[in-house]
């Protein structure tokens, strides 16, 4: 009966564990004990398993054994950020009392506790739970009943970085959210339930890092305004601007949520932003995989676009050039803007030098004064802001040496326009070399505050006022063999010999020495002053600690005075080092600038892939450049598709990628690896490799490829690049070749985009003889004493073969092997290749074959058909046919009216 009592009670620090764990569900917990946060039961086993630490037991619960671990206080940290990198959260729970007043309420009672903040990706500001280079994005997405979007609702998606203060809205839909999701890569994404649960959406959480489901009363539109008022503590938002109310109650979401994980600090965000979807080129999940626009496909920065374009010299301008590759923009007025800035320090190359050093020396204001904000700062936050401030109006000062393009000039005049006197403060008050913490004091430079000046003197010079009390005993006394010393029972006390301790006692001034203790041949004294003294110098340290505190507190309120000035002042030097940044790699790489406007051209000349052709020089051997032009053809309002063939390794994929990124640097504002570049704008840009290239697993690859055409062939407009690359792989050559032919068509017809197709299906090339804006091209190769020579040169014409069995050959593939597959090859060639395509070109009206199956979406174009025999009609040189080609096209035409 005694064990079955045991095993009942809850011992009272047990009970309040299991109170705090069950009021921060979905959380692991973070129990405070002295050094320690241990975890206890599931957690424990969790966090061992992913922390790889040991796992031990404490005292049992309902007569089973305890599982415990814990991690040392002091590298919380570093166990919290592996935690939140596999995704989990974490609730800190501290000692909220001092362990002595819990024992003042008697022997058993445990010490006040509570969650002092809840740890989530999506919430993370300390520099060492964060990556400096990319921003750590958490976003909602709410839904509200109404627009005309295809399922009814209207969507929209609020994202903030609360270690820099942003915070942007944004409407989207159903189709458009994977490609949102995608641009703002969120570490954290808080969704409805409801929204949540819907199978339909279950793979795009599936490619996050962390969804988080919240209850719905997270997404309540009618108190959305008020919970976004109460944190901004304005009245109305009047002043914000106008919201949709899906933005409105996106944008409250977040704001729930930030306040919930901050047990109420808030984070400087700025008001948010609105963004049109129409601003930015809409690239979709698996073009943005493909391109390795910010990583690789493996995931790594290194090889990635960005990190190949990357010239930043801060974290900052590092963030701000992720972004802006992420989401170019289609608006040519804004990319010429951008990029007359970059021309600007592309031509001053010593103003460029110049901001370029004072940059590498400007710290991370956002991320400092996010910490600050949130009472996480230390004094180098504090004094990174005052010489970010500082370093930012030198800045300004060097940009507004001359004049300016609009994009420098704004940022310099933000700058500029900084109140010196916050910067002036912080250097006064800051020493020179900084603790990491607070709480360890000795941040304050000496001079700045008398007392603190003072109170360190007394603690720092302890020995120097004594020994000063000292000699002023023995002057007074006569006493030359006078001693202060000092023990822990006496503290400090005065010393003399038996003989002497008559003159202490009976003094002929006015000190009081008070007998304390008689030792063999010594006697002990104190007096009122050395008890004072005593008292100053054991309390000095503490107090200096606690003036520290106040002038800290001082300190940070003041720079969240001007909290708005300094993230300003952060997205402007921003700005400065993303543009100084792409100018040396323009210089340093022979960039160029591109000519964006808002036709349909896309000329290219000259064009390098900027990754591959870095690589290569590394690894010796020159890149070779290749043109590519897609822009209309003289009398066509719709641009051109080439069809790339040419043999494995030759360039192909090469070529199409570094056309795609061209136009990507071009609309984030960049200048461009080519000798020329003329550009329309591309609204939405799309790209797909064939089954044999994709990486992707558990669904079967040809499903994905044909999923993600099928997404192009729907969304493709004119103003659209397409790059497919090797479609319709993955399945038996019939079948593929069918469909790679319907899917060249449809663009060609219907999308009418831009558009670039490698094939190894050369039958594809005879459609160029029907397709008016269809143009063969080849990567040319060289074939020398049976071996094959890639000149990565591309060229106007199809392939004459495909080289498999060479470049087999060249990959190692046995000797026997290779002969037997070209006496199989002869044998197959015997036959005429050509004759199927030439009879399907002959035998299916193509326009006909349109009709039948209408597109599913014919966009906001004049009806197809008549489009169709438009241009068929616009192909037609009466001239040039013979009576029976006349007939024939008579027919053909009456076919696709
Ligand atoms: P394909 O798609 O035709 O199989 P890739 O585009 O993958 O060929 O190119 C194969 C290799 O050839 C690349 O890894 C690259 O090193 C090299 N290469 C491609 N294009 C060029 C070029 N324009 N100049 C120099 N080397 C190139």
């Amino acid at each position: 009966a005694k064990a079955a009592g045991d095993a009942e009670r809850v011992t009272p620090m047990m009970a309040q564990y299991i109170e705090i764990k069950t009021a921060n569900p979905g959380s692991l917990l973070f129990y405070r004990m002295g050094d320690f946060y241990e975890l206890f039961f599931d957690d424990a086993e969790v966090a061992s398993r992913t922390l790889g630490i040991v796992l031990t037991k404490r005292g049992k619960h309902q007569g089973e054994d305890i599982p415990m671990c814990g991690v040392p206080v002091e590298r919380a940290e570093e166990y919290l950020n592996k935690l939140i990198a596999a995704g989990h959260r974490v609730a800190v729970c501290e000692q909220i009392e001092d362990p002595a007043e819990a024992k003042k309420r008697g022997p058993k009672s445990v010490v006040k506790r509570d969650v002092i903040r809840l740890v989530t990706p999506g919430t993370l500001t300390e520099d060492a739970l964060l990556d400096a280079r990319r921003e750590n994005v958490l976003a909602a997405v709410a839904r509200v009943r109404g627009g005309d979007g295809e399922d009814g609702y209207v969507y929209a998606l609020a994202f903030a970085d609360i270690s820099t203060g942003s915070f942007r809205v944004a409407e989207t839909d159903a189709l458009r959210l994977a490609a949102d999701l995608a641009r703002i890569e969120p570490a954290e994404l808080l969704v409805a339930d409801a929204i949540y649960d819907e199978p339909a959406f279950r793979p795009l959480w599936r490619a996050l890092p962390a969804v988080t489901p919240l209850p719905k009363e997270s997404f309540d539109g009618s108190t959305a305004e008020r919970r976004i008022a109460g944190f901004f503590q304005v009245a109305t938002l009047d002043s914000f601007g106008t919201f949709s109310r899906a933005e409105l109650t996106a944008a409250a979401g977040v704001v729930a949520y930030i306040e919930r994980t901050q047990l109420g600090a808030r984070p400087p965000l700025s008001r948010p932003q609105r963004e049109s979807s129409a601003d930015a080129m809409v690239i979709d999940p698996a073009t943005r995989a493909n391109l390795e626009i910010l990583r690789t496909t493996t995931g790594d920065r290194a090889g990635s676009l960005c990190a190949s374009v990357d010239r930043t010299v801060t974290s900052a301008g590092a963030r701000l050039l992720a972004r802006r590759l992420a989401e170019p923009l289609t608006d040519a007025a804004r990319i010429a803007g951008r990029l007359d800035a970059v021309e600007h320090l592309v031509d001053e190359t010593a103003l460029r030098a110049q901001l370029r050093e004072r940059l590498a020396g400007a710290p991370d204001l956002a991320r400092a004064l996010s910490r600050v904000a949130l009472g996480r700062s230390g004094p180098r936050d504090l004094a990174a802001i005052g010489r970010g401030l500082t370093e930012g109006a030198a800045i300004a000062a060097l940009i507004a040496a001359s004049p300016a393009p609009e994009e420098l000039a704004r940022a310099a005049e933000v700058l500029g326009g900084v109140d010196p006197t916050l910067a002036a403060a912080l250097a006064a008050a800051l020493d020179d070399d900084l603790p990491l913490n607070r709480r360890d004091g000795g941040f304050t430079r000496p001079g700045y505050s008398d007392e603190l000046d003072a109170t360190r003197a007394m603690r720092d010079e302890s020995r120097r006022v004594v020994a000063a009390l000292e000699r002023r005993y023995v002057e007074e006394t006569g006493v030359r063999a006078l001693k202060i010393r000092h023990n822990a029972v006496l503290g400090y006390y005065v010393e003399v010999s038996q003989q002497n301790a008559d003159r202490l006692r009976e003094p002929p001034f006015d000190v009081v020495f008070v007998h304390r203790q008689t030792m063999a041949g010594a006697m002990r004294f104190t007096s009122t002053e050395l008890a004072e003294l005593e008292a100053k110098i054991a309390s000095a340290g503490e107090r200096a600690l606690a003036l520290e505190q106040r002038i800290f507190d001082e300190l940070a309120a003041a720079v969240l005075t001007h909290s708005e000035a300094i993230r300003a002042c952060a997205e402007a030097l921003a700005v400065i080092d993303v543009t100084a940044g792409l100018a040396k790699l323009a210089v340093d790489e022979a960039h160029v600038r591109p000519d964006v406007h808002d036709g349909l051209d896309f000329l290219i000349e000259g064009g390098r892939h900027p990754v591959v052709e870095q690589a290569l020089r590394r690894d010796g051997g020159p890149f070779v450049a290749n043109d590519c032009e897609l822009s209309p053809p003289e009398n066509a309002k719709s641009g051109r598709i080439w069809l790339v063939t040419g043999p494995n390794m030759a360039g192909k994929s090469t070529f199409l990628r570094q056309n795609a990124l061209i136009a990507i640097l071009a609309q984030a504002g960049a200048f461009v690896p080519a000798r020329a570049a003329r550009i329309g704008v591309v609204d939405r840009l799309f790209s797909r490799v064939g089954a044999a290239d994709d990486l992707a697993r558990g669904r079967s690859t040809f499903m994905v490829e044909m999923v993600e055409t099928a997404a192009i062939l729907n969304q493709a407009t004119e103003r659209s690049l397409v790059i497919l690359d090797e479609i319709g792989r993955g399945t038996a050559t019939f079948d593929g070749l069918s469909i790679a032919w319907a899917s060249l068509e449809h663009l060609h017809e219907v999308n009418r985009c831009r558009g670039l197709f490698a094939t190894h299906f050369h039958e594809l090339t005879a459609l160029s003889q029907r397709l008016g804006r269809l143009v063969n091209a080849t990567v040319k190769v060289k074939e020398w004493e049976g071996e094959v020579i890639f000149l990565h040169e591309v060229v106007p014409g199809a392939a004459d073969r495909s080289y498999g069995i060479q470049v087999a050959k060249l990959a190692g593939l046995p000797p026997a092997v290779v002969e037997r597959a070209r006496a199989v090859l002869t044998e197959l060639e015997s036959a005429d290749r050509a004759a199927p395509a030439q009879r399907i070109l002959d035998d299916l009206p193509l326009f006909a074959a349109l009709n039948r199956a209408p597109p599913p979406e014919p966009a906001a174009k004049a009806d197809p058909a008549a489009e169709a025999v438009k241009s068929a009609l616009n192909g037609l040189d009466p001239d040039e046919m013979t009576p029976r080609e006349a007939l024939d096209a008579l027919y053909r035409l009456k076919a696709a009216a």
